[in-house]
């Protein structure tokens, strides 16, 4: 197990640090998780195929209904791991993210990839137009044309956008030193941004769980708001 002092440290020294984030960093802003057993998907008899590019083209009010009460959070406020995540993004990194939840753009963060998408990136399938969550709120049709409106985020049988997972891979690669926050790290193809990175880079995680990585990692193991709060104080102590 490595310390947050080891981590603070390693902080220091960096100069290209990524962050690679998960639902686990949203839930201290009351987010649930998708996959834990009080998550998202806890009563869901088939969630992925509710979250699937099939669903939303074959039963499109079930599928607004769905993310409408199951996915949109519109008064969560970023916590202080959004917030010192971006602290350290402003000055020396990048951060990628699985979160569609738009927390680390609200947190300031100017050096962000959401790698799903962003809930709050809406549009109309038909005219292409975007249109805002609070005409979203209160219909999924389009009111000029009666199009259906989607979020722009990555689907079950969606592909990830291909410029997202290009500078994706060239930022795992310029890293000096990678973090992996609250996630499980099982979702393809994000895991696999790992293998990108270069041979003697360390790679922390802070996590509730073990995770799917390689022997290599460092892991401090816990709750990450309470992580992040010494790790705060870690960095602005020296
Ligand atoms: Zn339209």
């Amino acid at each position: 197990m490595a310390t947050v002092a080891d981590l603070a440290t390693a902080i220091k020294q960096a100069q290209n640090l990524v962050f690679l984030t998960g639902a686990g960093v949203s839930t201290h802003s009351g987010i649930p998780d998708y996959r834990s057993k009080t998550g998202l998907y806890a009563d869901q008899a088939d969630p992925e195929y509710l979250l699937s590019h099939e669903n939303l083209e074959a039963h499109p009010a079930d599928f607004y209904d769905f993310v409408m009460q199951r996915m949109y959070y519109p008064q969560a406020n970023p916590n202080e791991i959004h917030q010192e995540i971006a602290r350290l993004c402003n000055q020396k990194g990048q951060l990628i993210t699985q979160n569609v939840d738009g927390l680390d753009i609200k947190a300031g963060n100017q050096h962000v990839i959401e790698f799903h998408g962003d809930l709050y990136d809406l549009y109309c399938q038909k005219c292409g137009q975007s249109v805002s969550y609070q005409e979203y709120a209160q219909d999924y049709h389009h009111q000029l044309d009666q199009g259906i409106i989607r979020p722009r985020i990555v689907l079950y049988n969606e592909p990830i956008n291909t410029a997202k997972l290009t500078a994706s891979v060239a930022t795992v690669n310029q890293a000096d030193l990678i973090m992996i926050v609250g996630t499980s790290f099982r979702v393809y193809p994000f895991a696999q941004l790992l293998q990108y990175r270069g041979a003697a880079v360390p790679v922390f995680v802070i996590n509730q769980e073990q995770i799917a990585a390689p022997d290599s990692v460092q892991m401090i193991q816990g709750d990450a708001l309470k992580i992040f709060q010494e790790l705060t104080e870690a960095l602005q102590s020296c």
